[in-house]
């Protein structure tokens, strides 16, 4: 594997969140792995002093929860003032940040409008669609909060994306997640199935209740696309547009549709390193970056 094509998402809170949505991969079974500590400055420099010589000359970093906000913006400012340092000369890092909008306010937007940051908001619909899982720690919805954070970074010029989970309860009204994202002025979209299981493993275990099938979600996509498909130009929608990629330059801008994946390295708080987001979990650990006072790097 080119070790140039290897992305890197930071947790820097782990798990730790502002919400408490009821379909969060970070459930129970993950409670032991990630912890709910601050990413510390050593562990974050070792991290980056690690991954940024390898990494290509255009290289997303990623910053993901939990609710990554909770790390608070003096130690956002700190974060990118490091990764600019231990940039090589004319590396461009593309900082991305995946929020649930709870934090996002005036002083947020100046930064990551500042620093370029692209943010993906996670919306899924309308409020009835949206509230029914994604929900605050006292059990209300968080949909006003999202649509809220969504509406200000749009307005201050930030660069935003709407990540849409499709579950049990939207899953068969596309066209009414669509027209509500769309009429709030979403133009990059990104649908992504929850699949999540009763038990991690086993033969008892079950497709948990939220989760949507193989069916239920070729329906969605199918609608989408039709949906898409009389919005010439107007509208990107992740997965439509990692097919078309495919189709046209062969290339797999997706793990889903690529032969192999383990190309999005994932590291938790306390700097432990795994082969994806979804994969965060004793047996698949690679290691754990500045342990010991080591260096790390990625190897072919
Ligand atoms: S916002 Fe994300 S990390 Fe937080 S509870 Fe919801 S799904 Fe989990």
């Amino acid at each position: 594997m080119n070790p140039r094509f290897v992305s890197l998402m930071c947790k820097p809170v782990g798990r730790r969140c502002t919400a408490t949505c009821l379909y969060c991969y970070y459930g129970p079974q993950t409670e032991d792995v990630s912890s709910r500590r601050t990413m510390d400055r050593a562990t974050l420099e070792a991290m980056l002093a690690g991954y940024l010589p390898s990494a290509s000359d255009r290289v997303p970093l990623v910053w993901q929860g939990g609710e990554p906000t909770v790390a608070g913006l003096p130690s956002f400012v700190d974060a990118v003032t490091i990764a600019r340092r231990l940039a090589r000369g004319g590396q461009v890092i593309v900082h991305v940040l995946q929020t649930n909008g709870t934090r996002i306010d005036e002083a947020w937007c100046r930064f990551l409008k500042q620093e370029g940051f692209l943010v993906g908001i996670s919306i899924d619909g309308p409020p009835h669609l949206h509230d029914s899982y994604r929900r605050t720690p006292c059990g209300g919805g968080t949909y006003r909060e999202a649509a809220r954070a969504f509406s200000l970074l749009r307005n201050r010029g930030v660069p935003c994306n709407v990540l849409c989970a499709v579950h049990d309860k939207n899953v068969e009204a596309a066209d009414e997640v669509w027209d509500h994202l769309l009429g709030m002025g979403a133009r990059w979209l990104h649908f992504i199935p929850i699949v999540e299981w009763t038990t991690p493993q086993g033969p008892s275990r079950r497709l948990a209740p939220f989760s949507v099938d193989g069916e239920a979600w070729g329906r969605f996509m199918c609608r989408i696309l039709d949906r898409w498909l009389k919005t010439p130009g107007a509208v990107s929608e992740r997965n439509i547009d990692a097919l078309i990629h495919r189709m046209v330059s062969g290339a797999n801008t997706l793990c889903v549709t690529a032969p192999t994946c383990a190309r999005h390295l994932t590291v938790e708080a306390d700097g432990s390193v795994y082969p994806c987001d979804h994969f965060v979990s004793h047996e698949w650990c690679l290691g754990r970056v500045g342990q010991g006072g080591q260096g790390w790097r990625i190897v072919a």
